[in-house]
């Protein structure tokens, strides 16, 4: 919806940044440089950005850009820029009538973020209201109106706008530093990967493969997490499953003794992997969609077992996560539907081993003459 007569900035809230202490002029600086890469990609016009008192202006903008994905950004409203002063104001809202009358109700809210401006929030909500209501006969309607019209009085502007487009909040992506992240092509891996993003981290994907179809689904999902990077290409290493386990994988699978074991020694082998290319690409710990017991592998001793191989720190946000909760976001962020596509892919063992101690698993490794 952009029904705003005069459409020609946007404003960017960007929440958490704010409270940042010294490094925050870092996080708003690639916060604004990660919005113009992502309007030269989108091919807009518009004239420049600036960064002011925690909230970033693009001005001089003609059509109303995506942002949404830009993350670190709270919210935005596309808007309509005017000169700041009472008179300019009551001036400009004279071109808001013909909208106003194809609404229901309407309320004015206002917020000041220049407390200096010689009129209260409250002031400029009842003489705004009043000029619209005497010109439209449309009623007020504090609770839930068919149109809110807002104004934001700025530093340098005034601002008027009808809504705002929520973003996905968190930090601008690349403001963290890299993380290898274990890329399957289920639901919880790209969810974990897109969470860590969401905190200003770089991954680099590691997928083991064992099927094709898995390693198409893994180039879709890398594509839907790539909307969040401002065009940047997301790193992907893809390795085959039987190179990880050195061409024994089949030999150990249809091994009595050893078939118990393979899921844990699975994931013992791929976070020893992901390790040495952690170090390999100068990436400072490891992602994975591990969730507490969700699958036989994933309890608290086997966890013990191969989250700590690698030496690296592993960060596993789903860790406590419903099932649901996962879906939701894997929903909101287009990746479920890829996620579950129909792959053959790893048949786990009929009744894996849950508990393996340190101790028992490093018994059976020795065995198996992987390392
Ligand atoms: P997901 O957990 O992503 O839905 P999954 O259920 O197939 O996939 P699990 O057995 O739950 O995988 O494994 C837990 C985690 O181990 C995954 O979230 C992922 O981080 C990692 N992992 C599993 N399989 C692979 C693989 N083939 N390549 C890389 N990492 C993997
Ligand atoms: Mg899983």
């Amino acid at each position: 919806m952009n029904d705003i007569p005069g459409f020609n900035s946007v404003i960017v809230r960007y929440g958490e940044i704010s409270l940042k202490g010294k490094n925050r002029i870092n996080f708003e600086l690639k916060l604004k440089s990660n919005i113009e890469k992502t309007l030269e990609i989108q091919r807009e016009d518009f004239s420049r950005v600036i960064l002011k008192r925690g909230r970033i202006y693009i001005k001089g903008i003609k059509d109303v850009p995506e942002l949404k994905n830009v993350l670190g950004i709270y919210s935005y409203s596309p808007a309509l820029e005017i000169k700041k002063g009472i008179e300019e104001l009551e001036k400009e809202v004279v071109n808001f009538f013909p909208v106003l009358k194809g609404k229901r109700s309407f309320r004015v809210s206002c917020q000041r973020l220049d407390k200096k401006f010689p009129y209260t929030s409250v002031e400029i909500e009842r003489k705004i209201g009043e000029i619209l209501f005497e010109n439209t006969k449309i009623p007020v309607k504090l609770n839930l109106p068919d149109l809110n019209f807002q104004i934001e009085i700025g530093e340098d502007n005034i601002y008027i706008f009808f809504e705002k487009i929520k973003g996905f909040a968190g930090l601008p992506y690349e403001t963290a530093g890299k993380l290898v992240s274990l890329f399957s092509a289920g639901i919880d891996s790209p969810v974990a990967t897109f969470l860590m993003m969401k905190r200003g981290v770089e991954p680099v994907l590691v997928h083991f493969k064992i099927t094709d179809k898995d390693r198409e689904k893994v180039l879709k999902l890398k594509k839907k997490l790539e909307v969040f990077t401002c065009g940047k290409e997301i790193e992907l290493y893809v390795i085959k499953r039987d190179e990880l386990f050195n061409e024994k994988f089949s030999t150990l699978y249809n091994n009595r003794k050893f078939y118990p074991y393979m899921c844990v020694l699975c994931k013992y082998m791929m976070h020893k992997k992901a390790g040495e290319i952690a170090k390999q690409v100068n990436a400072e710990g490891i992602i994975t969609g591990d969730n507490l017991a969700q699958v036989a592998s994933q309890t608290l001793k086997n966890l013990f077992v191969y989250t700590t191989v690698s030496g690296f720190p592993v960060y596993s946000p789903l860790i406590s996560f419903d099932k649901q909760e996962t879906i939701k976001i894997a929903k909101e962020i287009g990746t479920y539907d890829i996620s579950i596509m129909k792959s053959e892919g790893c048949i786990p063992p009929k009744h894996p081993k849950t508990g393996v101690s340190l101790e028992v698993f490093n018994k059976i490794l020795e065995e198996t003459g992987l390392e």
